[in-house]
């Protein structure tokens, strides 16, 4: 099943699900279906502009026991400091497990299981939307037409929406090197899930280091602000964090990570356009933490499930709106800077226990676990927050 180049202008095919982007969600959800041994005699289509050749992100998530992707998660800690100015702690995170995935591990393990089954094509084209007519829709795939016919189709190409005064529209933007050391220099049974002790000027900044080995650390420098930076600010922010903080001044940078994770209080609906929508096309990006990878996981699980029981994907329970609202009041406090970021972080981690904190930012904590992380943190901003969000 090799990838293959849309050939000809008007192509009718009839496919059962049509997959439009073969990164995380849509590999996520595949990946799954073949699983379930249910779906070899079903006709899939999957879409994506180029083939996956590069380690173009490394994925970070916290979960407890063996996952999914559990063959080929990369790294896992179960100890991590937070750190910043008025408290610093190793904390301890059991039951979960901090996880790792590196990016092109992920794509190859899935294309190689892809390649096994040949009731799934691939096909690699620039998606450029779908027309609407009387009979339905038709995929434009380059300058081509495709029929979807009776596909049900699944849609992870995330197109931004038109900048609206209406919506938060904050960035969670980062830059990342690898970096490898002649003598040990890290503690690789322990990874920095956020170091507040950085500059602030910016917005609110932190780094987190996930050590490979005593030598090797992927070393993330990170910003939830606005606007971007200049590639050469990131760079002198890593310089120094890695100089002055990490207290190494002699390694080398073997690989580079960047990134932009838009963080909304946009409503992402889930049936759009002809097409289901998923990953972070489908709003599966937590708004308040940038944090993608379990939320996919999530959605893949219950839409697999739901069309395995042959019932209607409608019926897949929306996130419970009180979700929204803390992380949409979270976002109006960072993104109109009501209160440091740094402060809210660390009170967050300083008053709860990791494993509350790591539930509620999984969207999976009791109404008694959120009052007590709620009256953690300062009154007066989460309250005129709130109450603007409401
Ligand atoms: C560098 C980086 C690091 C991240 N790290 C983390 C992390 O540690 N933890 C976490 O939870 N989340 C993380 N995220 C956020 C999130 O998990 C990822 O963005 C994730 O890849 C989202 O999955 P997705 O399938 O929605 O989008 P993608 O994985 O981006 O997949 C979309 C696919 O659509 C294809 N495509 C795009 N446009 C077209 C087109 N016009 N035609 C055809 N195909 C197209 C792309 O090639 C891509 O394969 C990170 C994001 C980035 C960018």
């Amino acid at each position: 099943m090799p990838g293959s180049k849309l050939s000809a202008n008007r192509r009718r095919q009839e496919y059962d699900y049509i997959l439009l982007g073969a990164g995380c969600a849509g590999l996520s959800l595949l990946m799954r279906m073949i699983r379930t041994g249910k779906f070899s005699g079903k006709n899939i289509l999957l879409v994506d502009k180029a083939p996956k050749t590069t380690n173009d992100r490394t994925w970070c998530f916290w979960e407890t026991g063996k996952g999914f992707f559990e063959e080929i998660v990369h790294r896992q800690w179960s100890s991590l400091d937070f750190l910043s100015d008025t408290y610093s702690a190793t904390l301890n995170i059991e039951p979960y497990h901090y996880k790792m995935i590196r990016g092109i591990e992920f794509y190859n393990y899935c294309f190689h299981e892809i390649s096994k089954h040949s009731n799934i094509e691939l096909l690699y084209g620039q998606a450029g939307g779908m027309v609407h007519h009387k009979e339905g829709v038709t995929l434009i795939l380059d300058d081509k037409e495709l029929e979807p016919g009776r596909a049900i189709i699944f849609n992870s190409i995330y197109h931004p929406p038109p900048v609206s005064k209406r919506y938060i529209e904050l960035l969670q933007h980062f830059k990342g090197w690898m970096i490898e050391t002649n003598s040990p220099s890290f503690t690789a049974d322990k990874a920095t899930l956020m170091d507040f002790r950085v500059p602030q000027g910016h917005g609110t900044a932190f780094v987190y280091v996930l050590p490979l080995s005593a030598t090797k650390a992927l070393v993330e420098y990170t910003l939830f602000t606005k606007e971007l930076l200049q590639q050469e600010q990131y760079d002198k922010e890593l310089k120094s964090y890695i100089e002055d903080l990490l207290m190494i001044k002699n390694y080398t940078v073997s690989e580079q990570e960047s990134g932009i994770i838009p963080m909304t209080n946009r409503k992402f609906p889930f049936y759009y356009d002809g097409a289901y929508q998923v990953g972070a096309a489908g709003g599966q990006t937590k708004a308040s933490s940038g944090y993608t990878f379990q939320f996919i996981q999530k959605q893949s699980q219950q839409i697999v499930d739901c069309l395995v029981a042959d019932k209607s994907l409608d019926t897949i329970p929306a996130t419970p709106g009180r979700f929204r609202f803390y992380d949409n009041t979270l976002l109006d406090i960072l993104y109109h800077k009501r209160f440091p970021g740094k402060k809210i972080f660390t009170d967050l981690f300083k008053k709860n226990k990791p494993r509350q904190v790591l539930r509620f930012l999984d969207n999976e904590s009791s109404i008694a676990d959120e009052l007590k992380i709620i009256s953690s943190l300062p009154t007066w901003p989460f309250l005129k927050a709130a109450i603007r969000q409401w």
